[in-house]
């Protein structure tokens, strides 16, 4: 679903990204584990068109998208749900959510009467999925909790219904039991046929619920290996796992 080849960015002058290659399979969850400042947020903001990227390909569902808007990307099927969840404060939950369906009308095309029930089918899809949702439909962005707030940046992403999710440091600020929660979603989406990438500091909770993951430290990846693999690892173990990671089963 997704190739990348030799992908380098950064920000003027520096170059953080240094010829990063990775893929991703459809229906896939692959984690991106790294410490502070290795290149995470850079890596998701590159792909999803934010930050140009200075050379490499990416390659998104057979399309080159190496230098496509951003726009364009969430058009073509890629979402992410960024870092410290950017919820539009003083919008609605549903404004939020509406938002998020942005590029769809261009991407289906349909009479105005048809695009309207499709956001409202769009909407309740989220509001399954996220029932509390539905309770703060009317309620602004701002007030929600952190892991509310988590929920809506998900589920704004969701609306342009995207076969590829990214999700930069999901569970960021988060308390455990609400952390458990949505890394359950997580799950529920890729049983919804989602590919996810998902970008994480907990890398316990991050690789027990992927398939594979890689390691990137100071914009290279130097490790890639299934999530078992990882979690066995003994620098990775060192690196970035406390001693008494819990297993999925305990999520
Ligand atoms: P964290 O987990 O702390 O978010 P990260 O792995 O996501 O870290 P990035 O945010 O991608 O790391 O940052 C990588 C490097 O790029 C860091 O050295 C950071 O200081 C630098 N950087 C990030 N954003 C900018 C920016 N807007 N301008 C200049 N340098 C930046």
């Amino acid at each position: 679903m997704l190739k990348i080849r030799n992908l380098q960015s950064g920000y003027g002058n520096l170059r953080v990204l240094k010829g990063i290659s990775m893929h991703i399979n459809p229906g896939e969850i692959v984690a991106i584990i790294g410490a502070n400042g290795a290149g995470k947020t850079t890596l998701l903001n590159t792909l999803c068109g934010i930050i140009p990227l200075q050379s490499g390909e990416i390659i998104f569902n057979n399309n080159n998208i190496s230098n496509t808007s951003a726009e364009k990307i969430v058009q073509k099927g890629c979402s992410l749900v960024p870092e410290g969840r950017q919820i539009f404060d003083i919008l609605t939950v549903k404004e939020n959510l509406l938002l998020g369906a942005y590029t769809l009308r261009k991407k289906l095309n349909h009479s105005s009467y048809d695009y309207k029930k499709i956001l409202r089918n769009e909407i309740e899809k989220i509001y399954s999925l996220f029932p509390v949702l539905k309770e703060r439909e009317d309620q602004l962005g701002g007030t929600l909790s952190g892991g509310e707030q988590q929920m809506l940046a998900i589920g704004r992403a969701m609306m342009a219904r995207p076969d590829l999710i990214m999700l930069d440091e999901p569970s960021m600020g988060l308390a455990p039991v609400i952390v458990n929660d949505i890394f359950k979603t997580i799950i529920q989406l890729r049983e919804q046929g989602k590919t996810i990438l998902l970008v994480e500091q907990n890398a316990k909770a991050a690789l027990n619920i992927a398939d594979r993951g890689y390691v990137i430290e100071t914009g290279q990846i130097v490790l890639e290996e299934s999530s078992e693999g990882l979690l066995n690892n003994n620098d990775v173990q060192r690196a970035y796992l406390g001693k008494d990671y819990k297993s999925i089963d305990e999520l």
